[in-house]
């Protein structure tokens, strides 16, 4: 039976981070503050798999007060999602994202992040979507004080 799940994710923009989004370093003068290196992209996209299984959020399983996780690669994150879909016998079917961000533009990234995060989830490309949008300009995203994404995951589990 497909199951669905959905995440969202935020971090503030803040100066002398870098900026990763989908496993990619992206040149910014700014970049997303967090405990881990703040891939909301990733973040999203992990919580859209946990709860495409029912099980509980990105921050239950790595919580930012556990310092094994300072600075850790998102990726890590994803790779941890997916194995807990292996052990429950299920299949990730398919994942899709998108990113909110006034800027940098991330066009030219999004070939590249699409290989990132399927690595991580040891998945095919052809299995991630992800696109980008900016907030025209209104709110928070569009001054430009933090960057936000959303996803959604189908997994195919044993009944
Ligand atoms: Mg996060």
């Amino acid at each position: 039976m497909v199951h669905v799940g959905i995440g969202y994710d935020v971090h503030q923009l803040v100066a002398g981070r870098k900026l990763v989004l989908g496993g990619v370093e992206i040149p910014h003068p700014k970049g997303l503050d967090g405990h881990s290196d703040a891939d909301a992209l990733m973040h999203a996209i992990c919580d859209a798999v946990l709860g495409a299984l029912g099980e509980e959020d990105i921050g239950h399983f790595f919580p930012n007060t556990d310092p094994r996780w300072k600075g850790v690669p998102s990726k890590t994150f994803l790779a941890e999602a997916a194995r807990i879909v292996a052990l429950r016998n299920g299949k990730i079917v398919n994942v899709d994202a998108t990113l909110i961000a006034q800027a940098p533009k991330v066009y030219p990234y999004i070939a590249e992040m699409k290989r990132r995060i399927a690595a991580a989830l040891d998945v095919s490309e052809k299995q991630i979507g992800v696109k980008a949008t900016t907030n025209e300009l209104m709110g928070f995203i569009g001054r430009e004080e933090g960057i936000a994404a959303m996803a959604v995951a189908s997994v195919n589990l044993p009944e």
